[in-house]
């Protein structure tokens, strides 16, 4: 999971699903399916994949990350040698996975980031604790009045009306909210501003994109470090400065299709294959592509599938979700429109877990609007936890993993994650044990991602899960996006009718 946002506020929790033990119990002997997916009550895919399995992908990839250098980051030799194990196991199990490369704007800070208030009181403030440096500001040290531009309104720097006799040169001090922060710090620099201060509308630190490389320094700052910046009121004067750059690097994504399946329905399957510099990643995200790959070994043992589908294990997801924007943008508009639905597992062992599921109905306020079809993927996942008696709760599509792009192309997303840096609640404590007011992940983004700290209770879980839903969605798409394949489809396919012809 990124933890860079580009801006929108996120959402508040909303409800819980939970069955009376009765009713859970008698599902488990009909699974409600849609018709077309009769197949998948008898599905075989949980019980072949399993956590013993994804559990030795997962040190094995923990062992790549201690011996190159702590960590799998993109454009380092962790992320290769990670590659070039999902490629060994791919084609093992009989698929001729295929590298996607793409280039990309890398940003790095060669030196903490400094906000200070220079007048009318001197007051230093504390990178990474009061404010961090935008990821992709551009570098520079500016000292100038401070100025704050509408910012009583959630809509505080989102237009050029905002910046009217902005003073050249001075530091606009704006809120965050409704548009992007590359949007406000724009119009900033567009009305001559030499740097932005965003402050933050809840709690917790900004840890903000600008998304490209901005054309003035910017930092995110707390609520808190915001009021006292507008008290000082018309004598405020700031230093901001960043030191950083932005430089090209390559990188590249993993697809690997199932040989059989429907080429004109296809289902893609994704996890990130690269982690943060910080530490190995186990957890974030080496639980998905573990998950992910042991699932596409198994699925390979199976019937052939009536959908084609696709395994992804995307790159770069960490520095702006790189790599599955670059596919998803690279595609042909007939490849997308191939592309029935995406599932994107992103964080799936998280020590104090919980299991979301993707909000493909669009109930949460803090959802990107999902696709029709998302919907029913998440119904599939969450009556599959009630037919097991497990709880579930819908999660927000907050822009922070892979099916952004696909959302954002209009195909029908979902997906299982077991938490990042939201708190836990005393009622999901009573659902899924664990502590509360404590992080899903505490360890999130740090050297501590490791594989001690996963929670096997849920790999197994949600693994199972992912299982489920992709030998569902291999045998049918029919609730998603309304197309049925059947296996007497492919047996007129082209290649099965040149074989009659030759005897
Ligand atoms: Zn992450």
């Amino acid at each position: 999971m990124s933890s860079r946002r580009t801006g929108r506020s996120p959402g508040t929790p909303a409800g819980r699903r939970l069955l009376a033990g009765g009713a859970a119990a008698a599902l488990v002997f009909g699974l409600g399916l849609a018709p077309g997916t009769a197949h998948a009550a008898e599905s075989q895919l949980p019980t072949l994949v399993t956590t013993e399995n994804i559990r030795s992908h997962m040190e094995n990839l923990q062992t790549i990350a201690d011996y190159n250098g702590g960590n799998r980051a993109s454009a380092t030799p962790g992320y290769d040698v990670a590659a070039k194990y999902v490629i060994d196991q791919l084609r093992r199990a009989g698929y001729k996975p295929v590298k996607h490369t793409f280039e990309y704007d890398s940003w790095a800070q060669n030196s903490p980031a400094v906000l200070a208030q220079t007048a009318p009181e001197e007051r230093e403030f504390t990178v990474g604790e009061d404010f961090d440096a935008m990821s992709y500001s551009t570098g520079g040290d500016v000292t100038a009045p401070g100025v704050a531009v509408n910012a009583d309104s959630a809509e505080s720097g989102c237009s050029a009306d905002d910046f009217a006799g902005f003073p050249e040169g001075a530091v606009a001090v704006v809120r965050r909210g409704t548009c992007p922060f590359s949007e406000k710090t724009q119009n900033a620099a567009d009305a001559g501003a030499g740097a932005i201060v965003i402050f933050n509308n809840e709690a917790g630190p900004i840890n903000g994109t600008v998304g490209t490389e901005s054309a003035i320094p910017a930092v995110g700052a707390t609520q808190e470090a915001g009021a006292e910046l507008l008290a000082a009121g018309e004598a405020l004067e700031l230093r901001v400065a960043v030191d950083a750059q932005v430089t090209t690097r390559s990188s590249y994504n993993i697809t690997a299709d199932t040989k059989g399946g429907a080429r004109d329905n296809v289902v893609v399957v994704g996890a990130h294959l690269d982690g943060v510099a910080e530490g190995p990643g186990i957890n974030d995200n080496g639980s998905g592509t573990a998950a992910v790959l042991e699932t596409a070994k198994q699925l390979a043992k199976l019937d052939t599938p009536n959908n084609k589908v696709r395994f992804a294990f995307w790159g770069t997801e960490e520095e702006g979700l790189i790599g599955s924007t670059e596919y998803v943008e690279g595609l042909s508009e007939r490849d997308r429109s191939r592309i029935a639905l995406y599932l994107n597992f992103d964080m799936i062992g998280s020590p104090n877990y919980a299991r979301f599921v993707y909000d493909g109905r669009g109930e949460l306020p803090g959802s990107q609007v999902p696709p029709s079809g998302s919907a029913a993927i998440q119904k599939t996942f969450e009556d599959y936890f009630d037919a097991r008696g497990l709880v579930s709760e819908p999660t927000e599509f907050n822009g922070r993993s892979d099916y952004s792009a696909f959302i954002a192309a209009g195909i029908p997303a979902g997906g299982l994650f077991s938490g990042g840096d939201g708190i836990k609640t005393e009622e999901q404590v009573e659902y899924y044990g664990g502590t509360a007011g404590e992080q899903y992940d505490p360890y999130y983004h740090t050297a501590d991602d490791t594989i001690e700290h996963i929670n096997w209770d849920s790999v197994e879980e949600l693994s199972d899960g992912i299982a489920f839903a992709v030998e569902t969605f291999a045998d049918s798409t029919l609730p998603v996006n309304g197309v049925l394949r059947t296996h007497q489809d492919q047996e007129f396919s082209p290649e099965r009718l040149g074989d009659h012809w030759l005897r």
